[in-house]
């Protein structure tokens, strides 16, 4: 049996899994895709504490190192279901079933499409929801950002330095993310924000040729000829498969405090597919920590 088993090798999985190995404990880590999380698709993270700049890769990819040189395993298994017992927990993947003393759920969240007709279809083919993996295939090309947040305005900022033209195209008439970043964004020839406005279709037939936009004021309606679609308006959680183990509010995230326990004993949650109301690396990181000790010491 294994002391810890923690679901997601994102930043707040991994800095359990290092504090939970640090405490003495073993430790099985279960991540579906890529370790790292959200986190991977960020070009350049500027407000780490400590670290002025460092990319999302390199970021994780230290985070990942830390956890395993500490002895920390990873399985890439999708976890389908977890079990409490009165003396164990039975977490339930695709591939088997593991039995752990606690477990901690970092699930984080996933992207949220913008739900057009044919969004999902033309993934792939112009419409992607990861700038920094996808962006290099439209380098001299026209491309629209969908978002106000700071993965919009980080992804525009990102995309400007090799595409032709950025649009950056938000519902309402401030950005939601970071002051600076949209001061560094509207200082730029190639990038221009489409505000108060929604993108409402996808032209195209076979590949994305471009979008429409709605003004949300005035109902007007322009086309705008684009190679690519960045969908970046946030994630949403993925828990539904812990329903009966947790809580869930009625956005999906896993009920907690900043103590991390959930109503079921032993089963603990961290970063950001709990409730809480800061979202953040820094934030995900002190999360695994508290979760990781409260379990480690409490078995
Ligand atoms: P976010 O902060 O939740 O922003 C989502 C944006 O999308 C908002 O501007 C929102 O508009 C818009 N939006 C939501 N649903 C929409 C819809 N259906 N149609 C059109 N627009 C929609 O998400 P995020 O930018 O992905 O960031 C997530 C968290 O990670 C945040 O806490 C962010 O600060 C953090 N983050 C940090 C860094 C960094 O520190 N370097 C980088 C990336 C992200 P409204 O503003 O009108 O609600």
């Amino acid at each position: 049996m294994t002391d810890v088993i923690i679901v997601g090798a994102g930043t707040a999985g991994l800095t359990a899994a290092i504090y939970a190995r640090r405490a003495g404990r073993s430790v099985l880590l279960f991540e579906s895709s890529a370790y790292g999380g959200q986190i991977i698709n960020t070009p350049d993270i500027e407000n780490y504490p400590g670290l002025a700049h460092v990319s999302g890769f390199d970021f994780a990819t230290a985070l990942y190192q830390q956890a395993a040189d500490l002895g920390a395993e990873l399985k890439y298994e999708r976890v389908l279901s977890v079990k409490s017992l009165p003396d164990r927990k039975i977490v339930h993947t695709a591939e088997g079933d593991y039995e752990a003393r606690a477990v901690i759920l970092a699930t984080g969240a996933k992207n949220r499409p913008l739900g057009l007709d044919r969004e999902k279809e033309l993934i792939g083919r112009g419409v992607s929801y990861c700038a920094t993996c996808d962006g290099m295939f439209f380098r001299g090309r026209d491309v629209v950002v969908a978002g106000g947040g700071n993965t919009a305005l980080e992804d525009a900022a990102f995309l400007a330095n090799y595409c032709r033209r950025v649009y950056l195209v938000h519902r309402r008439d401030e950005f939601r993310g970071s002051k600076e970043t949209a001061k560094k964004l509207a200082a730029m020839d190639n990038v221009e924000f489409v505000m108060n406005s929604r993108v409402t279709k996808i032209l195209g037939d076979e590949k994305v040729e471009g979008v429409e936009v709605t003004d949300k004021n005035t109902g007007a309606v322009r086309a705008i000829a684009a190679a690519a679609l960045f969908v970046a308006i946030g994630q949403m959680p993925d828990n539904e498969a812990f329903s009966d183990l947790v809580e869930l509010s009625d956005g999906g995230y896993i009920e907690a405090g900043e103590d991390c326990r959930t109503k079921t004993a032993g089963i603990y949650t961290a970063g950001d597919c709990r409730t809480k109301t800061v979202r953040q690396l820094t934030t995900a990181a002190a999360d695994g920590a508290v979760a990781a000790l409260a379990a480690s010491q409490e078995m």
